[in-house]
């Protein structure tokens, strides 16, 4: 289903994106060498129950995963990329950490994953990876207008991603939000220009341009959850939820 908000109800969005990038900007500044996957998880629950809110997480049940993901947050380590389910394991110097979080206030939805490295060892490609996904992002972002359709903004993320070298996996990709996680429609992270949905103001969408380094495939733990790269090479994703606007694109979910 895809939903279309009025400008009356954007301050709701723009209340639910500003509380997801705070989280994840608080927790990115709390993340040290030493920090467990699990106090990731305790931080961000209360943050979420502070707010009012209520995580998109900890029930969610869909048929690729085991059970209800019984998390707030996904801490995705190394060549794990999406989904990573929070676990007794603590970050070293130079891992690359992805967070995704989705939350839901008043009514409404925004979703937004970052990814960094954790303490002063990066290894310099996993950076160019991130900046990599990050500028995907903003194409895709600068990609939606009024009138685009959801094949630009698959082409304008892919072309970032390929022209940088990297294999893109067409399972996973951006969707719209609005009172639940995860509408319609689909946004891959390649495709073709001028094919699929025509934006409108009032969408509400979230773009995720997400790679692995040497390899499309992936592969799930055996908790069920973590999606890991087939080949462990490292791997990294970036997020927004976006609004559609008469002027363009607006982030909701700025990290501050
Ligand atoms: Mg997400
Ligand atoms: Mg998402």
């Amino acid at each position: 289903m895809i939903e279309i908000f009025a400008p009356s109800e954007l301050p709701r969005a723009r209340a639910v994106g500003a509380l997801v990038g705070h989280i994840l900007h608080t927790v990115q500044g709390r993340v040290r060498v030493g920090t467990n996957l699990l106090e990731i998880d305790a931080w961000t629950k209360a943050m979420i129950l502070d707010a009012g809110a209520e995580s998109c997480y900890v029930d969610y049940a869909p048929s690729f995963g085991r059970g209800p993901f019984a998390h707030y947050i996904c801490t995705s380590v190394n060549d794990a990329v999406l989904h990573g389910l929070p676990r007794d394991q603590v970050l070293r110097d130079g891992d690359l950490l992805t967070l995704d979080l989705a939350v839901s206030l008043d009514g409404v939805v925004a979703d937004s994953a970052v990814s960094f490295v954790v303490g002063a060892g990066a290894d310099p490609s996993d950076l160019a990876m991130i900046e990599t996904t990050e500028r995907a992002l903003a194409a895709g972002i600068a990609a939606a207008v009024p009138g685009a359709k959801i094949g630009d903004l698959s082409h304008a993320i892919g072309s970032v991603l390929h022209d940088a070298g990297y294999p893109i996996n067409l399972q996973f990709g951006g969707h719209g939000v609005g009172s639940t996680m995860h509408g319609d429609p689909h946004i891959a992270n390649d495709g073709r220009a001028g094919r699929g949905y025509t934006l409108r103001p009032g969408l509400l969408l979230a773009l995720e341009p997400w790679v692995m380094a040497d390899t499309d495939e992936l592969v799930t733990d055996d908790d069920g959850w973590t999606l890991r790269s087939a080949t462990g090479a490292r791997t990294a994703h970036s997020e927004h939820t976006i609004a559609i606007t008469e002027d363009g694109a607006e982030i909701l979910t700025l990290r501050g």
